[in-house]
């Protein structure tokens, strides 16, 4: 599904960040990013979602079959590239299911499909909340509006089911998951994967590997995948940091 060659970007016009990046994911995985603070993996997450602030200067993003590199962002997620928000915007007076009714219509239009009829909108939407133990009075919130850490995440898994995309990357911030978001996260990963997605899953924290099964488990440091390996891996990791790694 995913074959990234050789990748080498950099920040656009500042420091090279990733440094020759090898990674094949194929349909039903589940794979783990790690590694140190500042090692590249959310600039590995942006460049294959194609955010424009990185400039690729080697290699290759091949998504089922395709080089996408030239592709813009919208392009990348209408072909089934889910990247979670780090950083959410607050659109008052959007609901979180007209924002997400807006969204899958786009999508299924830039893919030469017709606007989903209402009544089976509602009845995915109905399936998916309640798969994802969301309320009703969550979905006619204001996007984003004074949600909480948890409520935030809740969104963005809610998000990835209804738009149902071929390969999710979560980039989970090394900042302030709470034990709850933890959980909503872990949970709806388990409900979403089947054996024709995949999940590219980005953590600092070895904890969101315990309620989520790894396939293959990578560290990232210095721009390059430093080692490979399956779930035991992160708990190496746990147990003795990522300094024996780097020497
Ligand atoms: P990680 O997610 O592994 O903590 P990042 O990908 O966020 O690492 O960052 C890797 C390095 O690139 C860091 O040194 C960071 O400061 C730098 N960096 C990333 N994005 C930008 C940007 N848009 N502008 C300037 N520096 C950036
Ligand atoms: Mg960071
Ligand atoms: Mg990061």
């Amino acid at each position: 599904m995913l074959q990234i060659k050789n990748l080498h970007a950099r920040i656009e016009d500042g420091a090279q960040i990733l440094k020759g990046i090898n990674l094949e994911i194929k349909p039903g995985e589940v794979h783990a990013i790690m590694g140190p603070n500042g090692a590249g993996k959310s600039t590995l997450s942006s460049v294959i979602a194609g955010k424009e602030d990185y400039e690729i200067t080697e290699g290759e993003i091949i998504f089922d079959g395709e080089n996408i590199i030239e592709d813009a962002p919208e392009e990348r997620a209408h072909k089934g590239i889910f990247l979670s928000f780090q950083y959410p915007v607050e659109i008052p007076g959007v609901s979180v299911t007209n924002f997400i009714k807006a969204a899958v219509n786009e999508t299924r239009k830039a893919n030469g499909l017709d606007e989903m009829l209402a009544k089976e909108m509602l009845a995915m939407i109905r399936e998916k909340s309640e798969k994802l133990g969301i309320k009703k009075d969550f979905l006619s919130r204001s996007l984003n509006e004074g949600f909480s850490g948890g409520e935030k995440k809740r969104n963005e898994i809610f998000q990835m089911m209804m738009l149902n995309p071929k390969l999710a990357i979560l980039d989970e911030t090394d900042s302030g998951l709470d034990i709850d978001a933890l959980r909503i996260v872990a949970d709806g990963v388990n409900v979403f994967k089947n054996e024709g997605n995949a999940v590219l899953l980005i953590t600092h924290y070895q904890r969101l590997l315990n309620y989520i099964q790894p396939d293959f488990v990578h560290v990232l440091a210095n721009g390059k995948i430093i080692k490979t390996g399956d779930k035991s891996l992160a708990l190496e990791l746990e147990a003795k940091g990522y300094d024996w790694l780097l020497n």
